[in-house]
């Protein structure tokens, strides 16, 4: 039977933050080497079996024609820039093949030149949340020891930043309380600014068995969403009315007094200065921004107030936002007046994106924390990571993600190592974000393909796939997973933190891993949430949670029934009021423009794009309207519009989507082709750096 597989290899799910373990099954093929025949789910703590259709058929693009298998150097002559004619299957024009030697030789003698004209902070780097934890760890290792400087940064700041900034500041810790399975032993569960079917398919499979059980589920959204169907209550709000409606519940839950004084007295500080500010924050003058009826917003607050145990999840419609800290603010209030965190069935939860962007966070991929989110500019942290690393660290935070192109295009950043992200589809404002990628005199770009962002580099070192490596992620629940190497890599292809640690040697580090294991270890010595969990634990275990109490103790799936990891133990109300978007809808652009995923598709499409099944099933770019929308445009669908904001244009196919309102329009951000990031608002929360990707003021016209 050609299709019965000669062996299977345990691995993690490369795509969404659930971190569904799976089963790659393998074939030995004489004529194309071992491959993946096919993908089934293992009883996994966050999957109990189940995948998605991104885990299960998303596994053969590590296969797919176009990934690279050679170092690659850019031509000289060629300027940087995407070439509209770019294809990936027809032989390279930009760049010549070279041997690993020359290829790493030139990547980090340009890094070096740059740091010996121009001082370290001339140098930045861009990791991933696709990096294992041990990827992660080398890489702003590398950029702090190696480069010098603190400005490395990754795909959290595009996606839940300013959540864990709220989540830091009140309760002392940016993970979440208590994982998604909680949602089955609670009685009430808001869904708030995200939409669990399309973007955690499997968590939506626990919030569906939850509502089955009893679990009242309230769905607060601007779109409307598949779990709809499933809930007790759901509320389309207006884009951006966020913090209005969640400040008018504060404000019913004190006016009635639904509070729990007894939980207040006990874990926190500053309700009354809270309950003072909500005072003028009726359902009365928050409805006309939310677009709620006071009624409603009572019936909601009481909901959640008067459950015996409640959780609040939410996702990127909540905190990206030029308010996406105060939002998360005003969620955390909700939950620490109502005394709904620290048991079970209660809990406050970032739905993580991307499947180690917690891994990665925790790893210290981010410009103003060390490992553990440790702050850089705390000396006795620094002296910590000092001995450990031998050698000094530079005092300064680094800039974020947005904060980065800006100084690359104001001449300050001059080089960059960018490690398996794709800022030239995934930052807003593409036009301004591609032009000051051009201006980088020296760009590294580690991949597995000639992605939009490589096409910018001088540099190409071809990477690993996810399952051809080991290492270890932590999904949206805090469990640290093992992933295991399941085929070879390609032609000359290298494991990513053997491509780290070249370049940290060429940069005069004496860095000597061997394998990813030595990496884990030592983490451990650095971070403290890790304590009783080792590789070989992992190796046994598959999956341990964090904070671990004891090395044969499962980790703790609900946090902080007793206290907060603050400097008091106690959590903090952090009063917030309602803003209007950066860029209100006016008479030239009126229409609301919403970016997002789509459930086949995975953020840039770097892999998804080139996985067979996924992209016979969603292969081209649409925009997502209201019937009423189409109506109005004299539109059937499958006709194009064109989009247009203040900073670029997109023209695209219509598909009628009826759970979307009026005046607005939703643009999955996956398609180079259509690359809804030209559209988006570069403007950022002030607290947590995170662009306005969940609202910008558009233009639509029929073609
Ligand atoms: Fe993978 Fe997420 Fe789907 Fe699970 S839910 S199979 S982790 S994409």
């Amino acid at each position: 039977d050609s299709r019965a597989a000669d062996r299977t290899v345990d691995s993690v799910c490369p795509y969404c933050g659930v971190g569904c373990q799976l089963t790659y099954h393998i074939k030995d093929d004489p004529e194309h080497g071992e491959r993946i025949l096919f993908v089934e789910g293992r009883d996994g703590p966050s999957n109990q079996g189940r995948l998605c259709v991104k885990g299960r058929f998303g596994f053969d693009y590590p296969n797919h024609p176009a990934r690279l298998t050679r170092p690659l150097i850019r031509r000289p002559g060629v300027p940087k820039g995407l070439d509209p004619d770019f294809d990936p299957r027809a032989p390279l024009t930009h760049f010549r093949e070279a041997s690993w030697e020359e290829a790493l030789d030139l990547a980090a003698g340009g890094l070096a030149a740059l740091k010996s004209a121009h001082g370290p902070d001339a140098l930045a780097g861009f990791g991933s949340a696709k990096c294992s934890n041990e990827e992660a760890w080398l890489f702003q290792k590398l950029v702090r020891v190696g480069f010098g400087s603190n400005h490395v940064d990754h795909c959290t700041r595009l996606c839940h930043a300013s959540s864990v900034a709220a989540l830091m500041e009140c309760i002392g810790s940016g993970a979440v309380t208590a994982s998604f399975m909680q949602a089955l032993q609670a009685d009430v569960v808001i869904l708030t600014g995200c939409n669990p079917a399309i973007n955690h398919p499997v968590a939506a499979t626990y919030f569906k068995q939850a509502a089955r059980n009893g679990t009242k589920l309230i769905i607060l959204d601007p779109r409307g969403q598949a779990l709809d169907a499933y809930a007790h209550r759901s509320v389309r709000f207006t884009p951006g009315g966020d913090v209005s409606l969640y400040n008018a519940m504060l404000h019913v839950i004190v006016d009635e007094g639904l509070f729990d004084q007894a939980y207040i007295d006990a874990h926190t500080e500053g309700f009354e200065a809270l309950k003072a500010h909500v005072r003028e924050l009726t359902p009365e003058a928050m409805s006309p921004a939310c677009g709620v009826a006071p009624e409603q917003i009572r019936e909601l607050a009481r909901l959640y107030a008067t459950a015996d145990k409640a959780m609040i999840f939410w996702g990127m419609g909540i905190s990206q936002h030029v308010h996406g800290t105060d939002n998360a603010r005003c969620l955390i209030s909700l939950a620490l007046a109502c005394g709904q965190t620290g048991r079970p069935g209660t809990g406050l939860h970032p739905l993580r994106g991307q499947n180690n962007v917690q891994g990665a966070s925790d790893a210290g991929m981010i410009p103003m924390v060390l490992p553990d989110y440790q702050p850089v500019t705390d000396a006795q942290v620094r002296a910590a990571f000092e001995e450990l690393w031998n050698a000094p660290l530079n005092p300064t935070p680094g800039l974020t993600v947005v904060e980065i192109m800006d100084a690359i295009a104001a001449g300050t950043v001059k080089g960059m190592y960018i490690l398996g992200e794709n800022p030239a589809m995934s930052d807003p404002d593409l036009n301004h974000a591609r032009k000051a990628m051009a201006k980088l005199e020296h760009l590294v770009v580690q991949d597995l393909f000639v992605t939009e962002t490589a096409q910018f580099a001088d540099v190409i070192l071809p990477a690993s796939a996810w399952p051809e490596k080991d290492g270890t992620v932590t999904n949206t629940n805090r469990q640290v997973q093992l992933g295991r190497a399941a085929v070879p890599l390609p032609g000359e292809a290298k494991p990513d933190w053997w491509i780290i640690q070249q370049i940290a040697v060429r940069l005069g580090l004496d860095w000597d891993y061997q394998h990813p294991r030595e990496v884990f270890a030592e983490m451990t010595q650095g971070m403290a949430s890790l304590d009783h969990i080792s590789w070989e634990r992992l190796e046994r275990e598959s999956s341990v949670t964090y904070p671990c109490p004891a090395n044969d103790a499962p980790g703790a799936d609900v946090v902080f029934s007793e206290a907060f990891p603050t400097e008091s133990g106690r959590a903090r109300f952090t009063p917030t009021r309602p803003l209007p978007p950066d860029e209100p809808v006016d008479g030239d652009f009126p229409t609301v423009l919403i970016t997002g995923r789509q459930l086949e598709h995975w953020h840039t499409g770097s892999m998804t794009r080139r996985s067979r099944v996924l992209d016979d099933l969603e292969p081209e770019p649409v925009a997502s309207l209201a019937p009423a929308e189409l109506v109005r445009l004299r539109l059937t669908p499958g006709e194009h519009i064109t989009i247009t904001t203040r900073r670029g244009a997109i023209t695209l196919k219509v598909r009628v989507d009826p759970l979307m309102r009026e005046g607005m329009v939703f643009v999955p951000f996956c398609y180079g082709e259509a690359a809804a990031n030209l559209l988006t608002n570069p403007a950022l929360d002030p607290v947590g750096k995170i662009p306005e990707f969940k609202y910008a003021a558009c233009r639509l016209e029929r073609v």
